[in-house]
C-alpha cells in the first residue's frame, strides 16, 4: 500500500489546491510488457478533493492534450477499504481531520503554542525574502493572519518543490505538533537555500560586470590602437614570443616547462599583475643561447700567437703561458682545462689578454664585472617571487652575447665580499666547477643551463681576498707593472697608434715625441699599469684635434666642415687645468677633416704643451728629499691593489704619558708591527745609544705618535716592519734617514728579517720615485730574478737579515753610535 497516484500541488493563495492531472492519470490501467495488469499499491491516506475547475490545454503536435483540474483540499482521510468498480477504483475513507472541540484543546497546549509562533515567525521571514526577491505586495501575508495555523503549515509546504517522501511524510503528519515541527523545517531549508543560491548569483554578477568591463575596456583600447596605427596587439605579441622560443632550441625538458609557462600567459589579461613579469620570463628563456654557438675555426697556433704579439708589448712569460693553453684546447677541444685567472694591478691588460684569447679562439667575448658583489643572488638571481626580480650577472651575460660558447671574463673575482646576503664565492665555485656547472641552478630561470661550453677567464688585483677553495680551480697568472720602460714602449706602439685613431687624427698631425711620453711617465703618472698614461695621451690628443683645427682660420674648408672657436677651451688652457673637451663636427667624418688639414706641418708636443694640457707635474724626483727633512721620517715600500706604492712613515714625540698613537687608516697587522717595532726599540735603547745609562725608559714623560700619510687609502700586511723601527730609531736619535734610501721588511720581536711579497712591483715603485737604494730582506733575494736588468741597474739593492743591517743601510754613514758602543 505505498504507492499513490502523483499529485502536484501548487499553491494557491486563496488556499485553494490545483492539482495538475498529468500523463500519470492512466498509471492504475497500465499494462506491462506482457499484459498482465499492473499491480498498483495506493497510500492508506489520502486528501478529499472538491474539483473546482476543469480546462484543456493546447493539443501538441504529438496530438496530445493536457487537461488541467483545479482541486480545493477539504480534509485528510484515511482509506478503510478498496474496491473495483468498473475501470475506476472506488474506497470507503474516515476523515482525519480534528473536531472542534479537538482544536480548542490543542490551541491551549503550550508547546503547540511555542511551535505555532516559531513557525509564523520562520514564514513571515520566508515571505519578506521572496517579497524583497519578487517585489510583489503583501498579500501572502495576510495569509499568515487570517489562515489557521495548521492548515498555513500545509499550504507553505505544499508550495515548495519537496521529494515525494516528504510529500507523503506531510500527508501522514496528522498530529498537529508533528506537523508544525515538519513544516517549520522545511520552510527553514528552503530559507537557507534561498540565501545560499542569492550569495551565488551575487558573485557571479560582479564577475561578469568585472568582465564585461574589461571587455569594453580592452575594445575601447583596440579602437585607438587601430586610430593611431598601432597594430601590435598582445595577440601578436604573444604570438611573436612563441614562434621567438620555438626558434631558441630549447632542450626538451626546458621546452615543456617553457610551454606550461606560455599557457599560463595566454590565459591571463595583459593588465593582470602576473602577465608582465611571465612575458619578462619567456623573453629570457627565448632570448638564452640554448644551442647557439660560435663556430670554433681550426686553432691556428702561430695566428694567435702573432695576435697576441701585435696586441700586446712584452709580456712574454704570460704569452707563452697563453699559447700552451691554446695547444691543449686545440689537441683536446672539450678539455677540463684550469680556469686561467690574471693577477695584478690595474691597467697592466688582463682585459685585453682575455679578449684576445676569445679572438684567437674564434669565440665571442663577454666581461661580467664581479666588483662589489656581495649578494648571492648577484650571481644566482633572485627567485621569481619577488618583485623586480632579476636573472644572475652570468645568465644576463650570456643573453646579452648571445652564443652559449663564449669566452667569458669574470672580472674582479676578488673583490666579491659576503655578507647577510648570502656567499657570492660558493655560488662562483659551483660555475667554476666542471661537475656541476653542467645544470646551473639561476634561481629566476629556474630551470638547470648548461654552463660547461662557456670558458672562463678569470682577473682579480690580488689574490689574498680569493678565497681558498675558490683559487683552488684557477691558475694564477700573475701580471706585475711595468717598468718605465716597457710603458714607454707600450706607449710608443701600441696606446698612442690607437688614442690617435680614436681622436681622427694621425701621425700627418700630431707627433708625440718618445722624450714627451717619458716625461708623462715620470711626471704625470705614477702607476703600475698604463691606464693614466692612456688617459693623459687621449687629453694631449684632443687638445691638438683642438689647436690643428683652430690653426685652420687660413685653410678654406670643405663647406661643410663647421669652424671650431674654443675661447673656453684657451681660457683652460692658460689656467692648466686637465681639459675635458670632446669635438664633433657635425656631418663630418675624420676622413674629411684629415683631408682638409692635410697640408699643414704636424703639431709636435713639446714641454710647454705637456704643462698647458696636463697642468703642472704631479710628482717629481725631488719629492723624497723634501719629505724627508727632518728626523722620524722614513721611506718604506708596500703593496697595494695598484701596483708597488712608496710610503712615507712620520714619528714624532710630545709631552704625555708614554702612550702611542697610530693614524692613517692601519689594519690590524700593521697597527701590531708598531707596537712590536716599538718594543723593540725601548728594549735595545741603551745599546743604540738612544738613552742613557740611568734613563733607560724612551717613554718617559712623552707619547708617540706615529702616522702613515695618504690617511684615505687603508694600508695593512707586516711589512712596513723595518721601516717602523727606522723612523723610531731617527726620532730618538734625532738623525735624519737617508733621503735616497727606502725599504721593506718584517721584523720579528727579536729583530730578525723576514721576507714579503710584491717585490718586483715594490722595486719598480721605488726605481719611479727616483729612489736610488732600496733595502730588502735578504730571503727575498730571489724575487729580484723578476725584476728587470735595466731597472735593476739602476738601483743599489741592499740586503739585511737582522735589524741592525738595516739600520747600518739607512743613515748617512752607517749606525755610528753601534760602532761607539762595540768599542
Ligand atoms: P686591466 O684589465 O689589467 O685593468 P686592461 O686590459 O683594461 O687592464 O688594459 C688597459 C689598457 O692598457 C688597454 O687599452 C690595454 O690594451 C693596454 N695595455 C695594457 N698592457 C698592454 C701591453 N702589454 N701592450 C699593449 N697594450 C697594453
Amino acid at each position: 500500500m505505498l504507492r499513490i497516484r502523483r499529485f502536484y500541488l501548487d499553491l494557491f493563495t486563496s488556499g485553494v489546491q490545483t492539482s495538475k492531472n498529468q500523463e500519470e492519470t492512466s498509471d492504475s490501467h497500465k499494462l506491462n510488457g506482457k499484459n498482465q495488469p499492473e499491480v498498483i499499491h495506493w497510500h492508506n491516506r489520502g486528501v478529499a478533493a472538491r474539483a473546482l475547475h476543469l480546462s484543456r490545454g493546447v493539443e501538441k503536435p504529438s496530438g496530445r492534450v493536457t487537461y488541467i483540474v483545479v482541486l480545493e483540499g477539504l480534509c485528510r482521510f484515511s482509506v478503510q477499504e478498496l474496491t473495483t468498480r468498473g475501470t475506476y477504483y472506488t474506497a470507503r475513507i474516515i476523515p482525519l481531520d480534528m473536531t472542534k472541540s479537538d482544536m480548542d484543546q490543542v490551541e491551549q497546549d503550550p508547546e503547540f503554542v511555542m511551535l505555532s509562533r516559531q513557525f509564523k515567525a520562520m514564514a513571515m521571514e520566508l515571505i519578506s525574502v521572496l517579497e524583497q526577491k519578487q517585489k510583489t505586495g503583501g498579500r501572502t501575508k495576510v495569509l499568515l493572519e487570517t489562515v489557521p495555523v495548521h492548515k498555513l503549515a500545509d499550504i507553505f509546504v505544499a508550495s515548495f518543490e519537496i521529494s515525494f517522501e516528504e510529500q507523503l511524510s506531510m500527508l501522514d503528519s496528522v498530529d498537529l505538533k508533528v506537523r508544525l515541527l515538519k513544516a517549520t523545517e522545511l520552510v527553514d531549508r528552503h530559507l537557507q537555500s534561498i540565501r545560499v543560491a542569492e550569495k551565488i548569483t551575487q558573485k557571479v554578477e560582479g564577475q561578469l560586470s568585472k568582465s564585461q568591463k574589461e571587455f569594453l575596456l580592452r575594445q575601447q583600447m583596440r579602437a585607438i590602437k587601430e586610430e593611431l596605427g598601432d597594430n601590435d596587439d598582445e595577440d601578436d605579441d604573444v604570438a611573436t614570443l612563441e614562434r621567438k622560443m620555438k626558434a631558441a632550441g630549447m632542450p626538451p625538458n626546458i621546452w615543456k616547462h617553457a610551454q606550461r609557462e606560455l599557457r599560463r600567459l595566454k590565459k591571463m589579461q595583459p593588465q593582470q599583475p602576473g602577465y608582465n613579469s611571465s612575458h619578462v620570463y619567456l623573453d629570457l628563456l627565448a632570448d638564452l643561447p640554448w644551442q647557439k654557438a660560435s663556430e670554433e675555426h681550426e686553432l691556428d697556433l702561430k695566428a694567435a700567437k702573432d695576435h697576441l704579439d701585435s696586441d700586446h708589448y712584452g709580456l712574454v712569460k704570460i704569452k707563452h703561458r697563453i699559447i700552451e693553453y691554446l695547444a691543449v684546447r686545440k689537441l683536446k677541444p672539450d678539455a677540463r682545462g684550469p680556469v686561467l685567472c690574471f693577477v695584478g694591478p690595474p691597467g697592466v691588460g688582463k682585459t685585453s689578454l682575455a679578449s684576445s684569447i676569445a679572438t684567437a679562439l674564434g669565440r665571442k667575448f663577454v666581461r661580467i664585472s664581479l666588483g662589489g658583489v656581495k649578494d648571492e643572488a648577484d650571481i644566482r638571481g633572485h627567485r621569481r617571487t619577488y618583485i623586480g626580480s632579476m636573472p644572475g650577472r652570468l645568465i644576463d651575460g650570456l643573453k646579452r652575447v648571445g652564443v652559449c660558447n663564449p669566452v667569458m671574463l669574470l672580472d674582479e673575482i676578488d673583490k666579491t665580499g659576503s655578507d647577510v646576503r648570502g656567499d657570492p664565492a660558493s655560488a662562483l665555485l659551483e660555475v667554476l666547477d666542471p661537475e656541476q656547472n653542467k645544470t646551473f641552478n639561476d634561481h629566476y630561470l629556474n630551470v638547470p643551463y648548461d654552463l660547461s661550453k662557456v670558458i672562463f677567464v678569470a682577473t682579480a688585483n690580488r689574490v689574498q681576498p680569493v678565497p681558498p677553495p675558490l683559487l683552488d680551480r684557477m691558475e694564477v697568472i700573475e701580471l706585475p707593472g711595468y717598468t718605465p720602460e716597457e710603458k714607454l714602449n707600450i706607449a710608443m706602439r701600441h696606446l698612442i697608434p690607437r688614442v690617435l685613431d680614436q681622436h681622427g687624427l694621425n701621425f700627418d698631425f700630431l707627433q708625440i715625441p718618445e722624450a714627451m711620453v717619458k716625461l708623462v711617465i715620470q711626471r704625470y703618472t705614477r702607476e703600475a699599469g698604463v691606464r693614466n698614461l692612456e688617459r693623459n695621451l687621449a687629453a694631449i690628443a684632443r687638445a691638438a684635434a683642438v689647436r690643428v683645427a683652430e690653426r685652420e682660420h687660413a685653410i678654406p674648408l670643405s663647406k661643410d666642415v663647421q669652424q671650431i672657436a674654443s675661447p673656453l677651451l684657451e681660457s683652460r688652457l692658460a689656467d692648466g687645468a686637465d681639459v675635458e673637451m670632446e669635438i664633433i663636427p657635425m656631418g663630418v667624418n675624420n676622413h674629411d677633416i684629415s683631408q682638409a688639414l692635410r697640408i699643414t706641418s704636424p703639431l709636435v708636443v713639446d714641454e710647454a704643451m705637456l704643462e698647458k694640457v696636463l697642468g703642472p707635474p704631479r710628482y717629481d724626483d725631488r719629492e723624497t728629499a723634501d719629505r724627508i727633512a727632518t728626523p722620524g721620517i722614513s721611506v718604506g715600500l708596500v703593496w697595494t691593489a695598484f701596483g708597488g706604492e712608496v710610503q712615507f712613515v712620520e714619528a714624532t714625540a710630545m709631552v704625555g704619558k708614554g702612550d702611542l698613537h697610530l693614524t692613517g687608516q692601519l689594519g690590524d697587522v700593521i697597527k701590531e708591527s708598531a707596537q712590536i717595532a716599538m718594543t723593540w726599540v725601548r728594549a735595545r735603547a741603551t745599546q743604540l745609544k738612544l738613552a742613557t745609562a740611568e734613563e733607560t725608559n724612551l717613554l718617559e714623560g712623552r707619547d708617540i705618535h706615529i702616522h702613515f700619510p695618504a690617511g684615505a687609502i687603508p694600508k695593512d700586511g707586516p711589512s712596513a716592519g723595518v721601516t717602523l723601527v727606522t723612523a723610531l730609531v731617527s726620532l730618538f736619535s734625532q738623525r735624519k734617514v737617508r733621503t735616497d734610501t727606502a725599504m721593506t721588511g718584517e721584523m720579528t720581536l727579536r729583530g730578525s728579517v723576514l721576507p714579503v711579497g710584491g717585490i718586483k712591483d715594490k722595486v719598480l715603485a721605488a726605481h719611479q720615485y727616483g729612489i736610488k737604494r732600496v733595502i730588502l730582506p735578504e730571503r727575498n733575494l730571489k724575487d729580484l730574478a723578476e725584476v728587470p736588468s735595466a731597472v735593476l741597474s739602476s738601483l743599489e739593492i741592499l740586503l739585511a737579515k737582522q735589524m741592525e743591517d738595516v739600520l747600518e743601510q739607512a743613515f748617512e754613514g752607517g749606525c755610528p753610535w753601534r760602532q761607539h758602543s762595540k768599542l
